[in-house]
Order: C-alpha cells, then sequence, then structure tokens
C-alpha cells in the first residue's frame, strides 16, 4: 500500500517550502487511496519546540491536509539504538573523535590541493588504546556509517537516472558525540518500520538519499521511491531560502490567501501543467502526476497567490462567508445583497471591511470643479433613504433628463460623488446597501 510521510522539523513555522514537500506527498498518497503520516522530526531536543508542532498541525489543519496518523523520532529512539547496535555488528559504524576545527582543516588542505572535501577515515586506523586515550581526553567520539565506494543509483520521479559515487561523499555522522541521534539514521529506521513507499522531498536532499539508500541496504532492506523537487526561487530566480521565514504558512493566511488558492498554485507550480485555480481537494488529487514536474529550480511569486484568492472568492456563494460578513456587523437583512455587491470587488476577504465601511459611514465626495454643480443638483433629486433596487436606474434616468447629461459623465461624477472613488461595485448594487449619503 503506498504510504508517504511529511517530515518537518519542529524548529520553526513551516512556509511555501516546506508546503511543496507536504503536499506532493500528500496527493500521492490520497490518489492511491494510501496512508499519509505527518512524521515530527524531533531528535534535537534544543531546538525542537512543542509550539512548533501545534502550529504546524494548525498550518497543515488551514490547508486540509489532514494526516492519517502522527509519529514522533523522539519516541522512537529504542528503535535507533537497535540500528546503530546492528550496524556497529555489520562492521558499517565506527567511531570518529575529530574536533570541527579539525575537520575544517582538513577540509581546506584537500580544497588547496584541488581534492574533494570528503572526510579521510583516518579515524578507521586508529587503535582501541588511541581510541580510549581520545575518549578520555574529548568525551564520546561520533559515529559515522562506512559507505561502501560503489556507485550510488536510483531512478528519481522527478530527476530521472541519478548515479553518486559514493567516494565523493563523506561517511555519514549518524549519532553525535552527545549521543544525539541525527536525522539521516532516524529517517532510514522510520521510512522502512513504517513501510514508506514513496518519499518526495527537496533536491537540497539528494546526497542524503544516496547515503541513505546504503545504510538501508546494509540493514537488510530495499529503498523506498524517490522523488527530488526543484527548491524554489524567487520571481527573479534569486536564492530564496533567506526569504522563506517571511513566507511561513500563517503569514499567508493572516494575509488574506484562501487555502484553495495557494493549493492549486503549489500543486502544479514547476510542473508542465498550467496553474489554475481548482475548485476542491478531490480535483488536485484527480490531476497530480509527481512525474510531470521539472529539475530546473522554480520561480516563485507570492503575489501569484493574490489573483487566484480573488477568483476564488469571486465564485463563492453567501453561505461560504456568512461569518465573515456577520462578524463585520452588517444588518441582517443586508447580508447577502452586501456580499453579493462586493464579492467581485475583493481580493481577499480583509478587503470587505472597506465596503462595509463605505456603506455604513458614507464616503467622502469627490467632486471636480466642473461638476460641482452637476452634482448638487443630483443630490437634491436623491430620494431618501433607504434605497430600492431600482433606486439608481429611476434616479440616474431622471438626473440624466434634467441635466441633459448620458454616459461617462453622467455616471461617473455621481459615482465619484457617493463612493469617494472611480471604480467600485455596481451602482445599483452599492445605493440599496448605503446607510448614509454625505452630500
Ligand atoms: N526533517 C527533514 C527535513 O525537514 C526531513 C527530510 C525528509 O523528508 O526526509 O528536511
Amino acid at each position: 500500500m503506498t504510504t508517504t510521510r511529511f517530515a518537518p522539523s519542529p524548529t520553526g513555522y513551516i512556509h511555501v517550502g516546506n508546503l511543496r514537500t507536504a503536499l506532493m506527498n500528500y496527493l500521492i498518497a490520497r490518489k492511491a487511496g494510501g496512508t499519509f503520516i505527518l512524521r515530527i522530526d524531533d531528535t534535537d531536543p534544543e531546538r525542537s519546540k512543542e509550539e512548533y508542532v501545534d502550529a504546524i498541525k494548525q498550518d497543515l489543519e488551514w490547508l486540509g491536509l489532514q494526516w492519517d496518523r502522527v509519529e514522533r523520532q523522539s519516541d522512537r529512539l529504542d528503535r535507533y539504538a537497535d540500528a546503530a547496535d546492528k550496524l556497529r555488528e555489520l562492521g558499517r559504524f565506527y567511531e570518529a573523535f575529530e574536533t570541527p576545527t579539525e575537520l575544517d582543516l582538513k577540509r581546506k588542505k584537500q580544497l588547496n590541493m584541488g581534492k574533494p572535501p570528503v572526510y579521510d577515515r583516518a579515524a578507521l586506523t586508529l587503535a582501541d588504546e588511541e581510541k580510549t586515550a581520545l575518549r578520555a581526553q574529548r568525551g564520546d567520539g561520533v559515529w559515522r556509517f562506512l559507505l561502501d565506494h560503489e556507485r550510488i543509483e536510483w531512478t528519481d520521479g522527478i530527476l530521472g537516472d541519478v548515479s553518486i559515487d559514493a567516494a565523493s561523499v563523506s561517511d555519514p555522522v549518524l549519532i553525535r558525540g552527545d549521543g544525539q541521534v541525527l536525522y539521516t539514521l532516524a529517517s532510514v529506521v522510520d521510512d522502512t518500520d513504517m513501510g514508506v513507499t514513496d518519499v518526495v522531498r527537496g533536491a537540497d536532499h539528494v546526497t542524503n538519499t544516496a547515503t541513505q539508500i546504503q545504510i538501508m541496504a546494509a540493514l537488510g532492506h530495499s529503498h523506498p521511491r524517490f522523488a527530488h523537487h526543484s527548491l524554489l526561487t524567487g520571481p527573479q530566480g534569486e536564492a530564496l531560502s533567506k526569504r522563506l521565514g517571511t513566507l511561513a504558512l500563517r503569514d499567508l493566511r493572516e494575509q488574506g490567501v484562501q487555502p484553495m488558492a495557494l493549493l492549486s498554485h503549489m500543486a502544479r507550480l514547476g510542473s508542465s501543467d498550467p496553474v489554475e485555480l481548482r475548485g476542491s481537494m478531490d480535483e488536485l488529487i484527480e490531476g497530480f502526476d509527481v512525474s510531470r514536474f521539472g529539475a530546473a529550480p522554480t520561480k516563485f511569486d507570492v503575489a501569484d497567490l493574490f489573483p487566484l484568492t480573488a477568483s476564488y472568492l469571486h465564485g463563492l456563494d453567501f453561505a461560504a462567508v456568512a461569518d465573515t460578513v456577520v462578524a463585520l456587523g452588517v444588518p441582517e437583512h443586508l447580508r447577502e445583497p452586501f456580499w453579493n455587491m462586493a464579492r467581485e470587488n475583493i481580493t481577499t476577504l480583509g478587503d470587505l471591511d472597506k465596503w462595509w465601511a463605505l456603506c455604513r459611514d458614507g464616503a467622502e465626495p469627490l467632486v471636480a470643479n466642473e461638476d460641482r454643480e452637476f452634482i448638487a443638483q443630483a443630490m437634491a433629486m436623491l430620494p431618501d433613504l433607504p434605497f430600492e433596487a431600482d433606486t439608481w436606474g429611476n434616479w440616474t434616468s431622471a438626473v440624466k433628463e434634467a441635466t441633459g447629461r448620458k454616459g461617462k459623465s453622467l455616471f461617473m461624477p455621481l459615482r465619484k460623488a457617493l463612493t469617494g472613488q472611480e471604480r467600485g461595485p455596481e451602482m445599483a448594487a452599492l445605493l440599496p446597501l448605503l446607510q448614509i449619503v454625505r452630500k
């Protein structure tokens, strides 16, 4: 059975880059009728925070990316210890004692000599008494996985055939000196134990994948299908990594981006399918195919989310936004007409505020000098509040008759006088909602 997982580290809020990963894994699982696991990668007790676990769940729920179960790496430390023991027994795990400064120096020397900065495995030649001495001096060492120096190959769901020379990769550290299990080992054990069949993650994980394939094989397991999506860049192709902090899902929510707009965008961006607003999650699931995504960096522009949000809102019936309209304080009998008047004229629900303020408080009239007399005459002909559905039609016909004005020179000054702006909703729909008229 298809099983996928989204595996965030709870060290911050999730952003659009994480969403790409979450959504692809979600859609694969749902399309196959499989299982989608939310895995909390919290082996780092210093940086992992419970508030981020809660925030990640809230963000996924907001988007409707419901997981089938939650797993936490901090609950599974025994499983990782077992795997570590097995690797030791197999002779694929060795303790190394270099300090970060020593490693840095080695890397610099290698680079100076034009060699790739790969760990030189000096620790492999340490005799037992040397290790005991180092341990006494420096504390426990780190544990590295001994890679087999051969090519590691897999067919990637997005990148196609990938081949990495293991000799160009340092033996990965799987356990730190303080005993903390690192992500690479934890992830391998989890993916195996949980029967994960498909892993989609960012292209920054390609080297991890190579080492994880070998670790899985050493532990006697086959590996899941892998697909690595390209990293997002800004609209000009600039690196987005520093700005991702400002593209947290909760910030987008705060700015009024609608879930369906964000999902529609992220489920297609960087694929050969057009980005279009979809009406439902089912539609997104139906049309999703990971192999349609390209390997090239994908440009992301937050501004693209707003037209999609607007189209989504334009299509909504009153019932879908009733709570928001009630919260604005619109009287009951005006709520539905208010929504129907305003919906084509908003980008986010936050914009409803200003249309309701206009209805409730009226607007400072905007009157050009040459229209002063005309507006005074028209206003004198305006019937008393409340206005009806036909008020605008009747009134403008009468004003046209009386002044001889027509077309734009008739309607535009009236709109500006009543709304204080040149553009906005249909006046016939707006007029019956006006609670006061400022003259
Ligand atoms: N916690 C890892 C990350 O956020 C998970 C990567 C993976 O999907 O394996 O990068």
